[in-house]
C-alpha cells in the first residue's frame, strides 16, 4: 500500500468507474457524515459510475438506489443489484443466491447464538433476502475479531459461505461475492469490459470482506482503518488514505479529482 497522494496523473486520468464498500469506508462511527456524502456527489455531478458494493440487505439497497446520488447498488455481498431507470427499479439477482430460509442457515443461527456468548442477530435482519447477519461490532456489545473469526468458522464449518465486514459476519448459502456481482451489474449497465476497462475502476474498501474486490481491481483504496485487519488480509489495496472511514474516503475522491484536473466541484 502507498499513500493515496501518490496517485499519479496517468492513472487518475484513466479513472470512470468508482466503487466503494459502506460501512466503516464511507461511514465513521456508524454514520454518513457530510463530507463523504458530498464526495458521492461530486463524482455523481463530474461523470463518474457510482456503485456502492456492500453487505448490506435488500431493503436498505432499495433506499440507496432511489435516493442516493449513484448509478446502482450491489448488495447482500453480491447476491442482489438494484438501479433505477426510466423512473422504474431494476433489480438482478445472482443465480446462485438461495432464500436464507434455507435450514442449514437456521441452523447455523441457532448454534451461534447458543454457543458464542454476545452474538445476536443484526438489527438489519428482517429487510434482508439471502443471508443472515451476526452482528459483533454495530451495537453493544462489541465484541472481537477474534470472535468474529469464529463465528465465520463455524459458519463454513456447516456448509455455508461467510465474511466478516467491519460490523457484521455475513453467512449464506451459494457461490457469489461482491465482485462477481459488481462486474456483472457494470457489464450489463455500463457497456464494462472487465478485460478492457479494469484500469478504469478505483474501488474503496477497508475491510476482509472487500479482499476479492482488492485483488482484481488493477487500482484500489483502502480507508486507514484497514491497518486493523492487516493480519486477517492476504491482498491488501494499492493505496491507503491518512484518515479513517467517510474522512478518508472523502480524502481519496479529492485526491483522484485533482489529479484528474477536476476542480468544478459543484
Ligand atoms: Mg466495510
Amino acid at each position: 500500500m502507498v499513500p493515496i497522494k501518490d496517485l499519479n496523473r496517468e492513472v487518475a486520468q484513466d479513472i470512470r468507474y468508482i466503487l466503494m464498500d459502506i460501512d466503516d469506508t464511507i461511514t465513521t462511527n456508524g454514520k454518513l457524515p457530510a463530507a463523504a456524502y458530498s464526495a458521492l456527489w461530486k463524482l455523481h455531478n463530474n461523470g463518474f459510475v457510482v456503485v456502492p458494493v456492500t453487505g448490506r440487505p435488500a431493503g436498505w439497497c432499495d433506499l440507496i438506489a432511489r435516493q442516493w446520488p449513484v448509478d446502482g447498488v450491489v448488495g447482500e455481498n453480491g447476491a442482489l443489484a438494484f438501479w433505477e431507470e426510466e423512473g422504474h427499479m431494476k433489480r438482478m439477482f445472482h443465480e446462485n443466491a438461495v432464500n436464507n430460509t434455507h435450514h442449514t442457515l437456521q441452523e447455523i443461527k441457532e448454534k451461534i447464538l447458543l454457543e458464542i456468548p454476545g452474538t445476536r442477530i443484526a438489527g438489519d435482519q428482517f429487510s434482508r433476502m439471502f443471508d443472515i447477519a451476526i452482528d459483533f461490532a454495530e451495537e453493544e456489545p462489541k465484541l472481537s475479531l477474534t470472535v468474529a473469526q469464529k463465528i465465520k468458522e463455524m459458519c463454513t464449518n456447516m456448509g455455508a459461505i461467510a465474511k466478516v465486514s467491519s460490523i457484521h459476519v455475513n453467512t449464506w448459502m451459494g457461490q457469489y461475492d461482491k465482485l462477481s456481482m459488481a462486474i456483472r451489474f457494470l457489464e450489463k449497465q455500463c457497456n464494462y469490459n472487465d478485460k478492457r476497462d479494469n484500469q478504469q475502476v478505483l474501488f474503496f474498501g477497508d475491510s476482509p470482506n472487500d479482499e476479492p474486490m482488492f485483488s482484481h481491481f488493477h487500482q484500489s483504496v483502502g480507508v486507514a482503518s484497514i491497518l486493523d485487519y492487516k493480519e486477517m488480509m492476504k491482498i491488501l489495496p494499492t493505496y491507503i488514505t491518512s484518515f479513517k472511514g467517510g474522512e478518508g474516503f472523502s480524502e481519496g475522491v479529492d485526491t483522484l479529482l485533482s489529479a484528474k484536473g477536476i476542480t468544478n466541484y459543484s
